[in-house]
């Protein structure tokens, strides 16, 4: 692996407006961390890149150096792609500029914002897109994998709803990606991840969401198998502006937990009503009918509010592991493993989510973007997160134990958002039929694999180039 020299550190930064960090700087320690405590990776430097000018700098300089290159929004990625060792971060956290069009129902977010900065900006006009569950995830790399969210089954995946993209690329050009410009690339975007260059700025199509309703439900383990076959059936023909997320849930020290449950594991609910709030406490009644609820919190709340529910429990530094894949049919073989694995989640940061991505999602074809499983119902996720190193083998056995028992029930790909570091062998099967068309654009877009800290798409017929 290359390493940057102080001479060469400052080459860099004659270039660049943003901080360029390296190991003889203050502030390196934090520069370098990502959100998963896992990974601890020592770059040569960290570009904060501030504008377009200093992302083709980077860019630039990581190729013509032969330096590994990783590309940060907010650090968010399970794998750490967001750092290297020994070679260059481009951070794009100063980029999260968020600019609304409230006639046009769009907004143009530099490619460092996070969910939280999006929400925050479109509320004020009543407007919102699909995006993820936390506040503190990143617009880029969430949207470029898919972006699953409360609001998939009314308006579809955060790439359904992006218009445009402004791209750096491996060659250090600026480009449009949009059905008019570049249409190869905005196919590759839409699903490809961070395989085809640096995004500068995405812009999206809003919707009309301020207020909506929301409620989370606990349920005795007894009643898991009741909760999951009534979500196999109802999730696949539910009114869109439902999401409906089943869980397995350690009770959290929370006001509506009685206090003598808090520390018990239940089974849970977690839905959203995106419809009028006044059919939003209707909504709610069929889970109140599943099973009797030991506890549930449900009302109304600005859409912004309900994005920030869950970021305390997954605080930056916390270390995590996660398994993916995607369910077309829940069945009651599948239930037969939730209900044995479900009950064994070993920390009140840890989980398991069915995110329904039916409904508008599936209005999309399966070749009409990078994301190729446009049939399946769920993406389900298997994740802990905990703080204490000495308990890595034991949530990493829980997750993988959950994820084998559970595969032969679900299809052999699942959301790249959702891989493990582990996980660099599934590209393909999580791109399907896509997988030959994406590694053609990447041929085309960066044929050296300049952009290769992701769920790798390897160019077609190239001699791969490493950064080593
Ligand atoms: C607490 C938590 C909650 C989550 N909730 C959801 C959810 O609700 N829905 C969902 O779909 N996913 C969710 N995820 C998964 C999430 O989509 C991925 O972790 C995603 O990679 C995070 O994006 P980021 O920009 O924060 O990550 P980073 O680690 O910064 O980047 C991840 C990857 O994307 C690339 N990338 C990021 N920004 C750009 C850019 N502007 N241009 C080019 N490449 C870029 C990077 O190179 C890297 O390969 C969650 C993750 C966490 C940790």
């Amino acid at each position: 692996m290359s390493v940057i020299t102080t001479p060469t550190a400052e080459q860099l930064r004659e270039q660049v407006r943003g901080a360029v960090i390296t190991a003889a700087d203050p502030g390196y320690d934090e520069a370098r961390a990502v959100h998963n405590g896992m990974f601890d990776r020592y770059p040569a430097a960290v570009l904060r890149a501030e504008q377009v000018a200093d992302v083709v700098a980077g860019v630039n300089f990581a190729r013509d150096a032969g330096l590994a290159l990783a590309v940060r929004g907010a650090g968010h990625s399970a794998p750490g792609f967001g750092s290297c060792d020994g070679g260059l971060v481009i951070d794009l956290s100063p980029m999260r500029s968020v600019y609304v069009d409230p006639e046009a129902a769009t907004a143009r977010v530099g490619g460092g914002a996070t969910w939280g900065d999006f929400n925050y900006a479109t509320h004020a006009f009543g407007l919102a897109t699909t995006g993820g569950i936390v506040s503190t995830t990143g617009v880029g790399g969430l949207t470029l994998g898919g972006g699953i969210g409360y609001l998939a089954r009314p308006y579809g995946l955060s790439i359904d709803n992006l218009r445009s993209a402004q791209v750096v690329t491996a060659d250090g050009r600026v480009l449009t990606a949009s059905p008019d410009e570049n249409a190869d690339l905005f196919w590759a975007l839409r699903g490809g991840g961070g395989n085809f260059g640096v995004v500068t700025s995405f812009e999206f199509q809003l919707h009309p969401v301020a207020d909506v309703y929301a409620g989370i439900f606990f349920y005795e383990l007894a009643h898991a198998r009741d909760i999951f076959r009534f979500f196999a059936e109802f999730i696949p023909t539910a009114p869109e502006p439902y999401s409906a997320v089943p869980a397995f849930q350690i009770a959290p020290p929370l006001p509506f937990v009685p206090p003598d449950r808090v520390g018990d594991t239940f089974c849970a609910a977690i839905v959203h009503w995106a419809g009028p709030l006044s059919e939003g406490e209707q909504a709610m009644a069929p889970f109140r009918d599943i099973a009797p609820v030991v506890a549930e919190m449900a009302g109304p709340m600005p859409y912004p509010a309900l994005n920030t529910a869950f970021d305390a429990m997954f605080p930056k530094g916390i270390r995590s592991y996660w398994k993916g894949s995607f369910v077309t049919e829940l069945s009651d073989a599948a239930i037969d493993q939730h209900v044995i694995h479900g009950p064994r989640v070993p920390e009140v940061s840890a989980t398991m989510h069915l995110y329904p991505i039916n409904g508008a999602c599936h209005r999309v074809g399966p070749e009409e973007t990078a994301f190729a499983y446009r049939d399946a119902t769920f993406a389900q996720i298997i994740v802990a997160a905990w703080q204490d190193p000495a308990a890595d083998a034991d949530r990493i056995r829980w997750v993988r134990e959950y994820h084998q028992a559970t595969a032969p029930y679900a299809e052999p790909g699942g959301y790249v958002n959702f891989m493990a570091d582990d996980d660099s062998g599934r590209v393909l099967d999580n791109y399907r039929g896509n997988y030959r068309r994406l590694a053609e654009i990447k041929a085309r877009y960066d044929p050296a694999n300049l952009f290769q800290l992701n769920q790798n798409i390897v160019p077609l017929n190239q001699n791969i180039v490493t950064a080593s």
